[in-house]
């Protein structure tokens, strides 16, 4: 009744646009989450198809999946540093590029790497400002030890990740700055880098340069990256498709929904479809409120969507229908005074395919 529509069209054009504004940087296709919410099987499949030869995951599970996928000549970089063994196991044994952001983590590949006789290449992750992993730029010591003291590992890359390429341009360069000073310091140390990487998709639609050797790509090939540029080729990629499973007639007066948040003003013609927050329907966090003023900027937005009073919409017939009420559960209803429509008929809903749950089958079109 219900699945994720993905159109391939769309997908590989903005396949083609990141592969274009990357110029000469190596593509990493960042498919953590589900590949986006796009799957993972076809969806790596598709970017393989279209050129992709460099995959990133946060998931030692999904690394090895895609390993198991059988694909000539491809890289996949494990973007989170480890110092768990079991997985550590895993991954070498699949010759995964790791993450090194710490010296137990070098310690534990170092050690499994030799026990296996086998080769390890390793990315060192800096931390400058992120915060979840990597070696501080000032620990100096610490970053130039993985180069040197572990001999069964080989440093391949070295890499940071932004915290605010989507909003901020001074903290953004802060970073970079922090970053390509320590990369110059190991240079003029004799030390071999290998590639060097930090662009997101913010960052390479955003700020276009400096790129590095490879940029690390994932909400871009969806379309859906926050504060999309104006001259931002990118199409929005996939929709949820239901179908209507009740069609009703309600008189004015009538409320719909939990807490009887909406009233009819007038008689109206009502759709129901069986998809809701279970689903993923609608869970998209879209305000940040940690910081007071983020708190006070999220409290005036709400004002303003009450007093425009800005709707939610599904599309029936191509037309779109305003979802009335709270979203339940598992059923959205929807206004569908003017529209000719049935029971059956199909109902879309534009979506950011990583909020919808896994249960949802992904089609390709
Ligand atoms: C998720 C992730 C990316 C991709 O970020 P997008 O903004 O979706 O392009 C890149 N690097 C790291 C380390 C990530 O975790």
């Amino acid at each position: 009744m219900t699945s994720f529509i993905i159109e391939r069209d769309k997908l590989l054009s903005n396949t083609k646009e990141i592969i274009s504004r990357a110029g000469e940087a190596k593509v990493f296709a960042v498919v953590k989450g589900n590949g986006y919410g796009f799957g993972t099987d076809e969806y790596i499949k598709l970017l393989y198809e279209s050129g992709i030869r460099h995959f990133a995951v946060t998931d030692s599970d999904d690394a090895v999946k895609i390993r198991g996928m059988n694909l000539s000549d491809i890289d996949v970089l494990m973007l989170r540093s480890t110092s768990v063994a079991e997985e550590v196991e895993k991954l070498i044994e699949n010759d995964i590029i790791l993450t090194i952001g710490s010296l137990s983590a070098a310690e534990i590949a170092n050690d499994i790497s030799s026990k296996k006789e086998k080769s390890c290449r390793v990315h060192i992750k800096i931390n400058t400002g992120m915060g979840r992993y990597g070696f501080l730029p000032d620990d100096y010591d610490g970053i130039c030890s993985v180069f040197k003291d572990f001999s069964s590992i080989e440093v391949c890359g070295l890499f940071t990740h932004f915290s605010c390429a989507f909003k901020s341009e001074s903290v953004t360069k802060k970073q970079l700055d922090a970053f390509l000073k320590l990369q110059n310091r190991l240079i003029s140390d004799g030390f071999d880098t290998g590639i060097v990487h930090f662009s997101n998709s913010a960052y390479l639609f955003g700020f276009k340069s400096p790129l590095g050797d490879a940029v690390r790509i994932g909400s871009a090939f969806t379309g859906r990256i926050a504060n999309k540029p104006a001259d931002c080729k990118l199409l929005r990629v996939g929709y949820l498709k239901s179908r209507i499973c009740e069609i009703q007639t309600l008189p004015r007066g009538s409320t719909i929904g939990y807490g009887s948040a909406y009233t009819t003003k007038k008689e109206i013609k009502t759709a129901v479809v069986p998809v809701g927050y279970a689903d993923g329907f609608n869970t998209e966090k879209v305000h940040d409120t940690y910081r007071f003023r983020d708190g006070i900027m999220y409290a005036l937005s709400e004002i303003k969507r009450m007093l425009t009073k800005k709707a939610y919409y599904g599309k029936v017939a191509g037309k779109s229908c305003k979802i009335l009420g709270h979203i339940g559960m598992t059923h959205t209803v929807l206004d569908v005074s003017d529209v000719p429509c049935n029971v059956g008929d199909e109902v879309s809903f534009d979506v950011n395919p990583i909020y919808i749950s896994a249960n949802i089958p992904r089609e390709y079109i």
